[in-house]
């Protein structure tokens, strides 16, 4: 039996991680949840899955969950505070991180640090802080599996070969909603055009971030970390079926990859029973029926946020954690309307630009460059857009 913490319990992630739990009841415990504001349904998987420990964001939603759970109610708490006791519980030995954004980070460094394992959804935390992670997973001995499709694909593409025989990793990318839309009419898309992913069903942040594919870019950033590679040995091929989730090139030639239908459910069961394969109610992947797979290159014109965090990698140190907050900045001010979509990758570009790239060697250095990046975005939007 594993016993787990669900961190973003509420979201497209969360959802589906308690879907997989209530199938495999005698596989799985729930010991801990947390979620922001959505209390309707975290009620309901209190209810569903009877946690020991629960979190929300506001000291007032956990007396309103207290309230309305009535003397059943487990404990509740709130705030960071609440995250990281949520994440350490002592009875916790996976931690499923699938909160949204640089929020997650910290809950998701105090797990490694109380020698957690993790299932990783929240790239962001590799993206901000990656060589501070991957230096505590390392001291801790902690296993941390990628649950984000592209690098559970690259995971299963290296178990069984040796890692110095690694040529280069081929993230694959669906292109998301504007594919195809000249440079001029991306100018004119709405948050709910941007929205509607072609082939997956995620979190309004990440859709936004397929949309203008620095999804791709932050997946670059997150498997450079969890593989140990330069970003001269990863390329993106733009695949729009999502079928081939990603691949690996070998030396000599030979190129694995896995494929399935685009379903989360099938990384995160992978991360959860590692090295096990849980039997998912899914449909099977019929290539007949699909008859073709295509593959072409990425537009770094066009999708410029690709281009910016590859310039962010190359950077390094605290570049990243500066590209992903001013990003995070953007994409909440397109989704209320106060910028256009273009406007995105100018609002990172400038706030990069005025940042000087300094060394990570402590976590609250990635706070820091995030806070200060935060401020940054926030100012460039009221004076020059
Ligand atoms: P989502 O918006 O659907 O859910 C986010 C969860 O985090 C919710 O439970 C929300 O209440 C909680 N949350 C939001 N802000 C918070 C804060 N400040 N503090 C505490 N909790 C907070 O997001 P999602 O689509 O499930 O994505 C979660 C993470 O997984 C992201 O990092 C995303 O990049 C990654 N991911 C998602 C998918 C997908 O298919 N949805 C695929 C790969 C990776
Ligand atoms: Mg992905």
């Amino acid at each position: 039996m594993k016993c787990l913490a669900v961190l973003g319990s509420t979201g497209s992630i969360g959802v589906s991680t308690l879907d997989i739990v209530a199938a495999h009841p005698d596989k799985f415990r729930v010991v801990s949840l947390t979620a922001g504001r959505n209390l309707q349904l975290l009620q309901q998987q209190i209810r569903r899955f009877n946690p020991r420990l629960v979190a929300v964001l506001s000291p007032a939603d956990a007396e309103t969950l207290k309230s309305s759970l009535g003397c059943g109610a487990p404990e509740i708490i709130s705030g960071i505070e609440g995250l990281i006791a949520c994440a350490c519980h002592a009875d916790v030995d996976m931690v499923l991180s699938a909160i949204v954004g640089a929020a997650g980070l910290i809950p998701t460094m105090a797990a490694i640090e109380n020698g957690k394992d993790i299932a990783l959804a929240n790239k962001e935390t590799l993206v901000t802080a990656g060589p501070l992670v991957m230096e505590a997973v390392a001291r801790k001995g902690v296993r941390l599996f990628p649950v984000d499709s592209e690098h559970s694909a690259i995971f299963q593409s290296l178990e069984g070969h040796r890692r110095r025989d690694v040529r280069r990793l081929i993230l694959t990318a669906s292109g998301g909603p504007f594919r195809n839309r000249a440079l001029a009419e991306l100018q004119r898309v709405t948050p709910a055009e941007a929205l509607a992913h072609p082939n997956w069903n995620m979190g309004r942040k990440i859709s936004i971030d397929s949309a203008t594919m620095m999804n791709k870019g932050l997946e670059v950033i997150e498997a450079r970390w969890l593989f140990d590679l330069p970003a001269e040995q990863i390329s993106i091929h733009i695949h729009p079926q999502s079928i081939v989730h990603s691949m690996v090139e070998y030396l000599d030639g030979s190129v694995i990859a896995q494929l399935g239908i685009p379903d989360m459910k099938t990384p995160i069961a992978y991360a959860l029973s590692y090295p096990e394969r849980l039997p998912l109610d899914l449909p099977p992947l019929d290539l007949c029926r699909l008859g073709t797979l295509s593959f072409e290159m990425p537009d770094l014109q066009r999708f410029s946020c690709l281009a910016l965090a590859y310039e962010a990698m190359r950077a390094g140190g605290s570049a990243p954690a500066v590209l992903n907050a001013a990003n995070e900045v953007a994409v909440e001010a397109f989704l209320n309307g106060e910028i256009s979509f273009l406007n995105i990758p100018e609002l990172i570009r400038a706030t990069l630009e005025n940042h000087q790239a300094a060394p990570l060697e402590h976590i609250d250095e990635v706070l820091r460059a995030d806070l200060w990046a935060r401020t940054e975005a926030r100012r460039i939007i009221d004076t020059s857009f």
